[in-house]
């Protein structure tokens, strides 16, 4: 890639959450293999961020692309509506087998945004087709569900900046967010506000909406599964619907095959993205109960009211098979472990540091939250020079390696993370 190219880039090319006046540089990528992504300008650079949250097995991984090349022999795309194919039937077979089993009905779209809005869709058509119109979502602050409006609309309103959508955005119910620590103690009364705001407003909630266990983008924080039984428990009791948003926890990354395991409970909707197809293309499902898409479909309008032009693209579905065979078939659980381990004990001497206000680690992802927002120009520059490719925002220093990073190469991540926080220059105190 030239001089050219990267100043056209800066000029002309959005990039997620960057401004186009003063863009902060961007690295450009040639190759990925394995653990690692190559530059165009010749370093190599140790993957701790699995493209946000979806590269499990590593890049260029062959299966994977033998998944690929073989369906594109086929046919890449074809329409969803009217017709079916092998790839798409055998993903949601799949997908129906390894989710807990009221859940039976999948719909395939294309990102994660659309799986949380077919999600929130299919649970206001659910209470539409009851005759009982309820037209709210219940969440939690510090949520993240995507970046579409509907998705947004149950996402952090600071975070997500919800002033500027006003009278625009669906205005939802957001309780304090769970205080409660994944591996602490389970606090009573974390779940005051929450319960008050339920039974305040039982009658107009069509679904809660969470990220179970894990918030993500909202502030990495890890909570108390006791937390999802007792909102499963106030679901069941008021009737009320229960979405979990797994497009981040699912497939192993918090230790279990999905994170509502840790509570042993079963959502009413899941949605599910990112690591779906193994991080190669983009894919998302949202699975519901039999009694959801039965109610939606004997309702007014007799069908679920969405349909993406892309919705069950062959390619996707086919990648996507193959991931999850070489999932269920490896040793994910095992892997797993051995990086949470290491992250636990690698990543506590940032502890240490003044300007690092909490380590925390669960499954394979570890976070380290500092006292001061980073300057992430000059905090991404020093780790590409230490030869990994860490991504932090705000207060948040993360790490979440694909499964199959070696020890060797997790403790270039986080010896450079640890490093990192010790230099002030590093944050914009
Ligand atoms: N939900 C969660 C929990 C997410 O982490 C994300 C993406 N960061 C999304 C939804 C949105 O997915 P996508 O970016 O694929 O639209």
């Amino acid at each position: 890639m030239t001089q050219d190219d990267l100043a056209f880039d800066q000029r002309h090319i959005w990039h997620p959450y960057t401004s186009m006046t003063r863009p902060l540089p961007v690295y450009p990528v040639a190759s990925a293999s394995g653990c690692e992504l190559q530059l165009s300008t010749g370093e190599t650079l140790v993957e701790g961020m699995s493209s946000w949250w979806a590269t499990l097995h590593g890049y260029n991984h062959p299966r994977l692309n033998a998944a690929l090349k073989t369906q594109i022999d086929q046919m890449s795309h074809v329409m969803f509506g009217g017709i079916t194919h092998q790839p798409a039937v055998d993903l949601c077979r799949k997908l129906v087998a390894m989710t807990p089993a009221p859940l039976e009905c999948v719909f395939l779209a294309d990102t994660g945004s659309v799986a949380v809005e077919v999600a929130m869709k299919m649970a206001l058509q659910y209470w539409h087709a009851k005759g009982e119109p309820r037209q709210r979502f219940l969440t939690f602050r510090n949520g993240y569900h995507g970046d579409t409006f509907g998705a947004m609309s149950v996402c952090d309103p600071d975070n997500s900046m919800h002033s500027l959508w006003k009278g625009y955005l669906a205005e939802n119910l957001f309780a304090p967010a769970p205080q409660s620590r994944f591996d602490g103690e389970w606090d009573e009364a974390d779940m005051v506000g929450f319960a008050r705001m339920m039974a305040a407003h039982r009658h107009e909630i069509a679904a809660v909406i969470l990220e179970p266990v894990v918030q993500g983008a909202g502030g990495m924080r890890m909570y108390h599964p006791e937390w999802l039984k007792r909102i499963r428990k106030m679901c069941d009791r008021e009737g009320i619907l229960l979405i979990a948003d797994e497009i981040a926890t699912g497939f192993g990354r918090t230790g279990k095959l999905f994170a509502c395991e840790h509570a042993d409970i079963s959502p009413d909707i899941l949605c599910l993205g990112k690591a779906l197809t193994g991080g190669t293309m983009t894919l998302s499902a949202t699975l519901a109960t039999r009694e959801i898409a039965d109610t939606i479909s004997d309702g007014e309008a007799g069908c679920f009211m969405h349909g993406p032009t892309f919705m069950g693209n062959p390619l996707a579905c086919a990648v996507a098979n193959e991931s999850l065979a070489i999932l269920q078939s490896g040793d994910w659980q095992g892997q797993v472990a051995a990086i949470e381990g290491q992250l636990k004990r690698e990543l506590n001497d940032a502890a240490a540091s003044e300007n690092v206000a909490d380590v925390r680690v669960l499954g394979a992802i570890g976070v380290v939250e500092t006292h001061y927002p980073v300057n992430q120009a000059v905090l991404q520059k020093f780790f590409v020079e230490r030869g990994v490719w860490v991504r932090p925002f705000g207060k948040l220093i993360y790490l979440m390696p694909p499964y199959i990073i070696t020890q060797e190469q997790l403790t270039r991540l986080t010896s450079a993370v640890v490093d990192a926080v010790n230099i002030p220059a590093h944050f914009v105190i």
